[in-house]
């Protein structure tokens, strides 16, 4: 998969004609089966220490709770634990799907955890969580490829801390998408989020085991059992896609209704994942985003380092700002 994917030519980003988005630096760019050998300034980060991230990782163990940032060896540990947002990963530890990009572990899953729900409640009101980002690995042996978990901690979460807005991040549910929908958004979480994660020419490579339309499928139908809720999506970048491929799966997703985009960059988390094509610069974060508001979404998050629950909290206080605003003027 990473072969296919080194082997594309270089992205269109690079060369926008006006010099203002120009995303390829020469010395970061890639030949053809490499990743770039140096990491940008701009992605480096401070290795975690503080107090408050040996307390986060000590209650995740003592509730034998997993978390994406660890899984996913997400850059932003250090600051997210440090303020004790953590984002829970629930249905174990292990995913039935093998994408390109994805550090969590592939192999056949144990049983579901039935003390879960009430561990991650716990989790929640011990962190004094404002808002709370729940994803899962994907459950393709389940039947209801781990819905009804969704809905156990949602229920759960609104019992131990009512105050708490839920955030939740599910897997496509291949196959019994609509029945998983229609039970999740019955629990009524505050935001659904469901990432794209690239543009559709990738999918083959970089997610061989989901469809575009069936993730935007779902989002739409998110939006068609509760329009009151929020649908999120998320698209990373540096993965060989072209600038108006960036655009079109921009206007899908307003087709869909999706409120909110987050934009960042990929990050390849071993030499045995598919490789960085380039690191798009922060400039051209900036301008993907002002593309993006320009299309009309209420939130838009785009730096390198934005991550689907990077900064959720504050991003849903706006956004839900953003929708008042809106409904007052109209
Ligand atoms: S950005 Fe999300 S996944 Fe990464 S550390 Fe923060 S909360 Fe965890």
């Amino acid at each position: 998969m990473g072969s296919a994917l080194a082997s594309k030519p270089s992205s269109p980003l690079a060369g926008t004609g006006n010099g203002t988005i120009c995303t390829r630096m020469n010395d970061l760019s890639n030949s053809p089966g490499q990743t770039p050998q140096r990491k940008p300034d701009w992605i480096r980060v401070r290795a975690p220490t503080s107090p408050a991230f040996g307390e986060t990782r000590e209650l995740m163990r003592r509730l034998n709770l997993n978390t994406v940032c660890e899984e996913a060896a997400c850059p932003n540990i250090g600051e997210c634990w440090k303020n004790k947002h953590a984002t829970v990963m629930i249905l174990g530890d292990t995913c039935t799907r093998a994408c390109a990009f994805c550090n969590v572990k592939t192999g056949m899953p144990g049983k579901v955890d039935p003390l879960e729900p009430a561990h991650v409640g716990e989790a929640a009101a011990e962190l004094g969580l404002e808002h709370i980002v729940i994803t899962s690995v994907d459950r393709d042996d389940l039947p209801d490829g781990g819905a009804g978990q969704f809905v156990k901690v949602i229920a759960e979460l609104r019992r131990a801390t009512p105050a708490t807005t839920i955030e939740i991040l599910t897997p496509d549910f291949r196959g019994r998408m609509r029945a998983a929908v229609e039970a999740i958004v019955a629990a009524r979480p505050d935001v659904y989020n469901h990432n794209l994660e690239t543009v559709p020419r990738l999918y083959p490579a970089i997610r061989p085991g989901a469809r575009y339309y069936a993730s935007l499928r779902l989002l739409e139908e998110v939006k068609r059992h509760d329009p009151s809720i929020f649908t999120k999506s998320g698209v990373m970048l540096g993965l060989g896609e072209q600038r108006l491929e960036v655009h079109q799966v921009m206007d899908d997703m307003r087709c869909a209704d999706i409120d909110f985009l987050t934009m960042g960059q990929y990050l390849r988390p071993t030499p045995k994942h598919t490789d960085v094509i380039e690191y798009v610069t922060p400039k051209a974060f900036d301008a993907f985003g002002a593309i993006a508001r320009a299309k009309g979404f209420l939130q838009v998050a785009s730096s390198p380092l934005t991550r689907s629950s990077y900064h959720a909290g504050e991003a849903f206080a706006e956004m839900r700002a953003a929708r008042e605003a809106k409904l007052a003027k109209a």
